[in-house]
């Protein structure tokens, strides 16, 4: 079948940066519900649109489709002494954003008594390099479009 709106569809694929470093990101297979459910990148959704098993793509997405630009205003510099000791650079933090949404921040910087928290995506802003193979397409069940994601080996767990 081809892929189309509520297609759940399983993928593999290879992820690097501009630079040919290989991305942590997609190391597993996954599967995804197709149709604007926000389960995958953008990017993705538009190169395999109408798309069979089978198929293999190299895409090339820039920031807007794939973890979407930088957000400055995501910068945040907290007293040191307002986290748990062993805060270090490169670790993450679970906090919530002005809307109450969860949302996680990276250390970024410790200078002095001050933390540089940044609650950007790790690969926000930047243009990723993917090899893409569709594994599996098959229509979504009831619950899946319901829950807006698909379930089972490499989907959502409960
Ligand atoms: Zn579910």
């Amino acid at each position: 079948m081809k892929i189309c709106k509520d297609s759940v569809v399983t993928l593999s694929f290879r992820a690097s940066d501009t630079q040919g470093n290989l991305l942590e990101y997609g190391k597993e297979p996954r599967a995804y519900l197709h149709g604007g459910y926000h389960n995958t990148l953008p990017g993705i959704e538009k190169a395999l649109e109408g798309q069979e098993k089978g198929y293999q793509a190299r895409l090339v997405l820039a920031p807007e489709d794939a973890f979407g630009l930088r957000d400055e205003s995501l910068l945040r510099s907290i007293p040191k002494s307002s986290f748990p000791p062993g805060v270090k650079v490169g670790g993450q933090l679970e906090g919530r954003d002005e809307n109450g949404r969860e949302q996680v921040f990276t250390v970024q910087k410790i200078k002095g008594d001050t933390v540089l928290l940044d609650g950007n995506h790790p690969l926000a802003g930047q243009t990723l390099r993917l090899a893409v193979t569709v594994i599996d397409v098959r229509p979504a069940s009831a619950d899946e479009i319901r829950h807006g994601h698909a379930h089972g080996a490499h989907g959502h767990r409960h």
